[in-house]
C-alpha cells in the first residue's frame, strides 16, 4: 500500500485538501525564502512561486495555498506514516480515525480542464503538456525572462528523489516527462519571447 500524506492545523483541527494523490509540495508553509540548503526543507511557497509565475496554477495546490492563507501563524504540519506528537497530544489525530472534514476555499467556476502550452514566438516553437490538467484559467500570459530564471533556479535544479514533492498530479509531477524536459525549453528560449495559453 502507498503512503499518503495529510497536513492540518492543529490549532483549527482542520485537514487541508489534499494535494495531487495524496502527496505534498514543499513543507506547509507560504514562505518563499530558502531557509535551509536541505530540498525537504524548502516551503511551498518558494516552490509554488515559479509555478504560479509560469500559469501552472493547478486545482489542488490553489486550494492547498488557500489552505495556507487562512491557517497563516498556525500550527500546520504535513505527516505520512508517522503523526507528529503535537495531533497525538491534542488527540486530533486517532490512527483508527479518517479525516472528518477538508476545507474547500477555492471556486470551481475559475478553473478549466485544458492542455497547458508555452509557445515561443521568435521560433515557432511549442512545448505542450500531454495531457489536460485542472488549471485556474488565464488569458495568454507573456512569460519574461526573469520568470524563466526564477523557475530555472528554484525547481530546474531539483531532483524529483529529493524529497520535496511526493505524489504530484502529472502536470506539475517532477518524474513525468513534461516537467522533466521544461527547464530543457525554457533554457532554450530564454532571451525570446516565450508566451504561456490554455488550449483545448
Ligand atoms: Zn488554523
Ligand atoms: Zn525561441
Amino acid at each position: 500500500m502507498s503512503m499518503t500524506c495529510s497536513t492540518a492545523c492543529v490549532d483549527c483541527r482542520a485537514w487541508a485538501p489534499e494535494v495531487g494523490f495524496g502527496g505534498y509540495l514543499g513543507v506547509p508553509s507560504l514562505s518563499a525564502e530558502r531557509l535551509s540548503d536541505d530540498p525537504e526543507e524548502l516551503p511551498f511557497g518558494f516552490l509554488y512561486e515559479p509555478l504560479e509565475k509560469l500559469g501552472l496554477r493547478t486545482y489542488d495546490l490553489e486550494a492547498f495555498k488557500a489552505f495556507l492563507i487562512r491557517h497563516n501563524g498556525h500550527r500546520v504540519y504535513t505527516f505520512g506514516d508517522s503523526i507528529p506528537v503535537e495531533f497525538k497530544e491534542m488527540a486530533l489525530v486517532d490512527s483508527t480515525e479518517a479525516p472528518t472534514q477538508r476545507e474547500e476555499l477555492v471556486d470551481d467556476a475559475d478553473f478549466e480542464e485544458l492542455f497547458y502550452q508555452l509557445e515561443c514566438l521568435s521560433c515557432g516553437e511549442t512545448y505542450r503538456a500531454p495531457d489536460e490538467a485542472w488549471l485556474r484559467s488565464f488569458d495568454r500570459r507573456d512569460i519574461p525572462q526573469h520568470t524563466i530564471d526564477l523557475y530555472l533556479e528554484r525547481l530546474g535544479s531539483l531532483c524529483p528523489d529529493d524529497g520535496w514533492n511526493y505524489r504530484l498530479e502529472p502536470v506539475v509531477n517532477p518524474y513525468l516527462e513534461f516537467i522533466e524536459h521544461l527547464p530543457d525549453f525554457l533554457k532554450a528560449h530564454r532571451s525570446h519571447h516565450v508566451q504561456a495559453k490554455l488550449v483545448r
